[in-house]
């Protein structure tokens, strides 16, 4: 289902759907109990992990997710042949995932859904015979990058089954939340964001 009606989003269920912590993301200054409470400060309503080429360990989320007193999702920001990919429901695998094609056959195995991350960044839309096959939909707001290259994957994401999503791709304090997805209902785990976001019901928000 395709969203396109934002009055029947009354509910307010906020969600940064792309953050960099380190260690495991070697090039964020964020620590991930402090983006979590950035983001729980920030007002938004949970945080989803997702960081460059590896996984979270479920247990240690739920820990820090408990200190900081807001949910904690993980997904992954896999380095693929076609750009960076946000791949959510997709457990950690041994095989290589470095091309768009091993990386949808693993997420159509886990049941997972794969989104094309910020897709205008580097100035060309990254769209070839493969995008629409392999991606639910793309990034329609990215954070980091410019309101120009935001409109440019917003049309994007039209072209879609799903509608686009959106995340601060945070790697400092000051970026935590900046750009959110809101859903029409709460979620409570990793599983259930995954269906939130294959059931379409949502739209990529700024956050001022
Ligand atoms: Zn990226
Ligand atoms: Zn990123």
């Amino acid at each position: 289902m395709k969203f396109t009606a934002p009055v029947f989003l009354v509910s307010r269920v906020l969600v940064d759907l792309h953050c960099h912590t380190r260690p495991l993301s070697q090039c964020s200054a964020l620590s991930p109990l402090q983006a979590a409470e950035l983001a729980r400060a920030r007002g938004l309503d949970a945080i989803c992990l997702t960081e460059h080429d590896r996984w979270w360990d479920e247990a240690e989320l739920a820990e820090i997710s408990a200190q900081a007193h807001i949910p904690i999702f993980a997904a992954v920001e896999l380095t693929t042949d076609l750009g960076h990919v946000l791949a959510f429901g997709l457990p950690r695998t041994a095989a290589p995932l470095a091309t768009v094609e091993a990386a949808f056959a693993a997420s159509e195995a886990a049941g997972g859904v794969l989104f094309l991350a910020h897709p205008a960044r580097d100035g060309l839309l990254k769209v070839d015979h493969r995008t629409v096959e392999y991606f639910a939909s793309v990034e329609a707001l990215n954070g980091s990058d410019s309101r120009l290259q935001n409109i440019a994957a917003a049309g994007l994401a039209h072209g879609f089954r799903l509608p686009g999503i959106g995340g601060s791709d945070a790697h400092m304090p000051a970026e935590v939340g900046r750009a959110a997805t809101r859903f029409a209902s709460p979620i409570a785990d990793t599983t259930a964001l995954v269906a939130a976001l294959k059931f379409g019901d949502y739209r990529a928000e700024y956050i001022d």
